[in-house]
């Protein structure tokens, strides 16, 4: 298996000035280094080299931000009209797409991930859930309610921003999540501390100066650089943050929720996966096959909702494994910024150790590598796209979230529902599901016996602005994108009249 290195076109003059310019952290209408000096370094991960610094800031800097925030909403932000603040977030929206390739381009080199699912997938995507919720800022409404009590009463209920919220986001999707995070919040006249992930900070920071172009007051949207441990956790225990959300492990889901009983902060959080795909002897081969190797290796499956535990009947079990293998064989490998690449690296070292140690892990427990199964190459961080047959469900491979291009398979033998429900819902996780089949019965009665927040059906890893998504089980408290995710991010009032 091939990586190719020497493909990489040349930084556009534009994006490599803003890359190898000096990083700030955006804090009211001000740019600033970390309060301590600290910084830390950007990696390319598909070769180890450091391409930027940015700010590692610190809870100096996170009470700054938090102050400039509070005086947005306090003044500003929550005086403009609905109209007033849905034309900004609108413009938002137009900047975004005007700057696809310097943000697609910033995306790429710091996660790794192939060029074309950055402009042609994510960003637009981007930009698409701002104008969704552009949209929603002059519908959010609350109600009359009619009361049963003797008397003459009005009452009725308003939605209001639930205050300064504090963003907390990984560094798989870095621009869509952070699109996911701060466009309801905005719709829903909140003011924003946004923290990105140490390795993905570039994009998140250009975001902020279009944010400033797009003409958005002072301090309503700030952008922290820097680690979890000490700009994240310093957020999630901040006395004057009144709502934290939060996407990533469920490791740092627990440690944020804990931190946030200090104020009893509102807390949302869209935690790991380990998605079941279910393929029912019925399925289309080819459109299962091409699928489930979709999710499981899209993004280099760095996914929450990656397909990772194939259940397929076992008719059809060595077709369907077999197609799958061969399409991880034919996968063009390389760096995300050669136009060419089909699997990009993993986004660190970290994450490349942690992968290949589950890999390990698997085949000394007894499951079978059909391909893959180990690092690809030894420069930069790229783990080979594996196939892994005959696991059982105590294995570590089948129990803990990969976050890596790795698919695990099981067969099964009859199409007894229930225990296929109880299978797949052997998991600590309940993010998302998938089921291949044209069995109409099975799909709906499969979906309501499946313990998660999204089931796919002849899909995987769709994704729509409108659709909510998040976790049942330990994927996590409440649900993003759609009307749904303006409910994170607003209190209803209670207004009750007596008329005199
Ligand atoms: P990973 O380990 O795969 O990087 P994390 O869940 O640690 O995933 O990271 C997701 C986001 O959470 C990142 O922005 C990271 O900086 C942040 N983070 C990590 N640890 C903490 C923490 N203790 N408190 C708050 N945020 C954190
Ligand atoms: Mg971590």
């Amino acid at each position: 298996m091939n990586i190719r290195f020497d493909a990489v076109p040349p930084l556009d003059p534009k994006v490599a000035a803003f890359v190898g310019g000096k990083h700030a952290m955006l804090i009211g209408s001000a740019w600033l280094p970390a309060a301590s000096g600290q910084s830390l370094d950007v990696i390319d991960p598909s070769n180890g080299r450091v391409i930027a610094q940015v700010p590692a800031g610190d809870r100096a800097d996170v009470d700054l931000a938090v102050k400039a925030a509070r005086t947005a909403i306090d003044g500003p932000w929550s005086k403009m009209v609905p109209a007033e603040r849905a034309k900004l977030i609108w413009k938002l929206a137009d900047l975004i797409d005007a700057n696809v390739d310097m943000l697609a381009t910033l995306n790429s080199y710091e996660s790794g991930k192939p060029i074309g699912d950055s402009r042609n997938g994510e960003v637009p995507f981007t930009a698409e859930t701002f104008r969704y919720y552009a949209g929603w800022v002059t519908k959010i409404n609350g109600e009359t309610m009619t009361i049963n009590a003797p008397g003459d009463w009005h009452a009725y209920t308003r939605r209001e921003p639930v205050g300064v919220v504090g963003q907390i986001i990984p560094w798989n999707f870095p621009l869509s999540m952070l699109a996911w995070k701060v466009a309801p919040a905005l719709a829903a006249g909140c003011t924003i501390v946004l923290k990105p992930a140490e390795q993905t900070p570039l994009g998140a920071l250009y975001f902020g100066k279009l944010v400033q172009d797009a003409g958005f007051p002072e301090g309503v949207v700030n952008i922290l650089t820097g680690f979890g441990e000490t700009v994240g956790a310093a957020m999630a225990a901040h006395p004057d943050i009144d709502k934290v959300a939060f996407t990533g492990s469920t490791e740092v889901g627990r440690l944020i929720a804990r931190a946030a009983t200090g104020n009893l902060k509102k807390v949302s959080l869209e935690l790991g996966g380990k998605a079941p795909t279910i393929v029912l002897g019925d399925a289309d081969i080819d459109m299962a096959v091409a699928g489930a190797s979709s999710a499981a290796f899209f993004n280099a499956g760095q996914s929450c909702g990656a397909g990772t535990r194939f259940f397929v009947h076992k008719k059809i079990y060595d077709k369907v494994m077999s197609g799958i293998a061969e399409r991880a064989e034919a996968l063009k490998l390389g760096a995300g910024l050669d136009p060419a690449t089909e699997l990009g690296p993993v986004v660190s070292q970290q994450q490349m150790e942690r992968i290949t140690r589950l890999i390990s892990e698997g085949r000394n427990d007894g499951a079978e590598i059909v391909t893959g199964g180990a690092r690809a190459g030894d420069v930069g961080y790229f783990v080979k796209p594996t196939v892994i047959s005959r696991t059982r469900p105590d294995m570590s491979v089948i129990r803990e979230e990969i976050f890596g291009p790795v698919a695990c398979a099981m067969p099964f033998d009859d199409e007894d529902l229930d225990r296929l429900a109880k299978d797949a819902n052997d998991t600590e996780y309940g993010l998302a599901a998938s089921i291949w089949t044209n069995n109409l019965g099975a799909v709906h009665r499969l979906a309501a016996k499946i313990k998660s927040g999204t089931v796919w059906v002849n899909c995987h890893n769709f994704n729509d602005v409108t659709m909510p998504f998040g976790g049942f089980k330990q994927s996590g408290w409440g649900r993003e994108l759609g009307e749904q995710a303006l409910q994170l991010y607003t209190e209803t009032k209670t207004v009750a009249i007596r008329l005199p």
